[in-house]
């Protein structure tokens, strides 16, 4: 017999034991009381108050018929009215064939016949109606998970709250385990390997819950929870299963993460148990360096909040919640430094939460997918403020926008953007689509087809955060982009780091030898301005400038630079 269901079945299941006559008790006690704990009652209604102040805890009823007081037909019958109350299974005790028969029309699980028989077969009696009466809930057709011999799911929540049944006590822990990028090692290797991962994940699991007397699944394919008493686990745990995968695969290191919701036993829910485990493991998601997350209230409030936030866009979008500031970029080569273009920046002004920086809902759409509705909705904005200047003022103030990875997933995009543009009637020169490094860095392919089709129309393509994408110079010589927008990190401490500052010089030659412009953002002080003016840096942009503006503020910028004197001063 698999090791779980022995140890479910070592759990000590409580039975009542209903009988006037003291003697039948304390033998029948005698039998069962080395396998069950037993309580007793001398009549139906002492037995009505035990079965309500042990509510969801009883496994079985022994039941006496002719009894003082309140019989033990008067009392099934009460049992029988209340729907938790007639799942027990109730054996009734008899010493005439009629009773036997009337007491199973009622509906009672069996009959022991008095005087008692030998106590094996009273014990092994009770013990096929108590199993009978606890697999009647689960409904499917085999409790384990064929690749890994774990429950499967459904056997897995039944045998949980059986364990919370008989241990209300005892503190218990719920742990979500995943592999990380599992889908990866089944398209690459085959699923012959992601089934051989399965299994030693499978098997290390099962050996640490039979140690620590807990009870585990494989929820769905690479998903597996483990419940056990409350302990420190996550350790052990961890080394366990990384052992269990060292044969498998090479980075088994890396590979598995697990999330721990300590004393999930206090929450009733029992599907939020796994919610919270599942939810602190995911927060490891794509962060290789760390194995265990714990569960705490803040990763639910910021689930919240990001539902939130999914369920609102649409209504945002379409009451136009969403403002796009406009950061100023400043030529610094010529002279006095001179606006010459901005990159639009998304805020979102939530009727209810207020302004959103875009840091909190750009990686969440991105992760959904739904950055796309985002970014389509910027760049009309910023085309048509585009134009719109143009009408004003009669000068051209190029923009740039960000283009997410995500977005560089989607075929038609260039044809995308460049309906856009001409909607808005601006040339190509005068939209700036940025990409950071690292999409290039990461799926070289799909982003060098786009960015070529993008630079046919006639777009000029920024590459954002450089320096953090980890693209090598022998990359760079190849990598289709037109302009280079140096990251803050490196203009944070050009001031203060001598090694910093050598390394944006290298960078400046380099881009001069690929004949690229090169932006520098984050400028905030005076003395980083002068040394990326003195290392030629083209175009500065930072609060050194100005903060990105609501478009109302930028156009008093524009106006400012017409008549001459640049500088803000906010
Ligand atoms: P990013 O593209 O690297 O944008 C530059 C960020 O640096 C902006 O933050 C800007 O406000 C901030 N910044 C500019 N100058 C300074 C400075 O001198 N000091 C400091 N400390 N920060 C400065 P913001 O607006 O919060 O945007 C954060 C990120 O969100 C952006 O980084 C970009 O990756 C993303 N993002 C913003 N708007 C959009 C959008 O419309 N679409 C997409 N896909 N992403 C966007
Ligand atoms: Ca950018
Ligand atoms: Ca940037």
């Amino acid at each position: 017999m698999n090791d779980f269901v022995d140890s479910r079945l070592k759990m000590k299941r409580r039975i009542l034991i209903v009988d006037d006559e003291e003697i039948n008790r304390l033998l029948l006690e005698q039998i069962l009381k080395d396998e069950y704990e037993v309580l007793l009652a001398s009549n139906g209604k002492e037995a009505l108050e035990t079965v309500e102040k042990e509510r969801g805890r009883l496994s079985l009823i022994l039941l006496d018929l002719l009894m003082p007081v309140m019989d033990g037909y008067e009392f099934f019958n009460s049992l029988q009215k209340d729907s938790q109350l007639s799942q027990i299974p109730v054996v009734v005790l008899t010493s005439e064939k009629e009773a036997e028969v009337k007491s199973l029309r009622m509906g009672v699980a069996d009959f022991i016949p008095k005087p008692y028989d030998i106590p094996e077969v009273i014990n092994a009696r009770i013990a096929r109606i108590i199993q009978l009466y606890e697999n009647r809930n689960i409904i499917t057709a085999t409790q384990f998970d064929v690749l890994t011999e774990l429950f499967n799911r459904e056997y897995f929540l039944e045998y949980a709250s059986i364990f919370d049944q008989f241990y209300p006590e005892e503190e218990k822990d719920m742990i979500a385990v995943n592999i990380n990028r599992f889908h990866v090692i089944n398209e690459i290797h085959g699923h012959a390997l992601g089934d051989e991962v399965l299994c030693a994940v499978g098997k290390g699991i099962k050996g640490y819950v039979n140690d620590h007397k807990g009870l585990a699944c494989r929820y769905s394919a690479d998903s597996f929870y483990i419940y056990l008493p409350s302990d420190d686990h996550a350790q052990g745990l961890l080394d366990t299963l990384c052992d269990a995968l060292k044969d498998v695969l090479e980075d088994s290191d890396s590979r598995v993460r697990i999330g721990i919701y300590k004393n999930a036993s206090a929450n009733s829910d029992l599907g939020k148990r796994l919610d919270f485990a599942l939810l602190a493991c995911n927060s490891l998601k794509g962060n290789y360096n760390e194995h265990i997350a714990f569960y705490d209230d803040q990763m639910s409030k910021r689930e919240h909040f990001e539902e939130q936030l999914i369920h609102d866009l649409d209504r945002a979008l379409s009451e136009k919640q969403f403002k796009i500031f406009y950061q100023p970029k400043y030529e610094i080569t010529s002279g006095e430094p001179k606006l010459t273009s901005a990159e639009a920046l998304i805020r979102w002004f939530h009727p209810e939460l207020g302004m959103i920086s875009p840091g909190k809902f750009i990686p969440l759409f991105e992760n959904n997918g739904l950055i796309g509705k985002v970014d389509h909705y910027v760049w009309e904005e910023a085309a048509k403020s585009v134009a719109e200047w143009k009408k004003k003022y009669n000068v051209s103030i190029p923009v740039s926008v960000n283009v997410s990875r995500v977005d560089m997933l989607s075929k038609g995009l260039a044809g995308e953007i460049k309906d856009i543009v001409d909607k808005a009637g601006i040339d190509v020169s005068e939209f700036l689509p940025e990409v950071t490094e690292s999409a290039y860095t990461e799926d070289s392919t799909n982003i060098f087809s786009i960015v070529n089709e993008l630079r046919e129309k006639g777009f000029r393509i920024e590459m954002d955060d450089f320096g953090t994408g980890y693209s090598s110079l022998n990359m760079l010589t190849s990598l289709p982009f037109d302009v280079l927008k140096l990251d803050m990190v490196f203009v944070r401490n050009i001031h203060t780091d001598e090694r910093v500052r050598r390394l944006v010089e290298f960078v400046m030659d380099f881009a001069k030898y690929l004949g690229v412009t090169v932006v520098a953002e984050g400028v905030e002080y005076k003395e980083q301005y002068e040394i990326l003016k003195e290392l030629g840096c083209d175009i500065i942009q930072g609060y050194y400038f100005s903060k990105p503006l609501p478009a109302e503020e930028f156009e008093k910028l524009i106006e400012k630079g017409l008549k001459g004197g640049e500088k803000n001063d906010n």
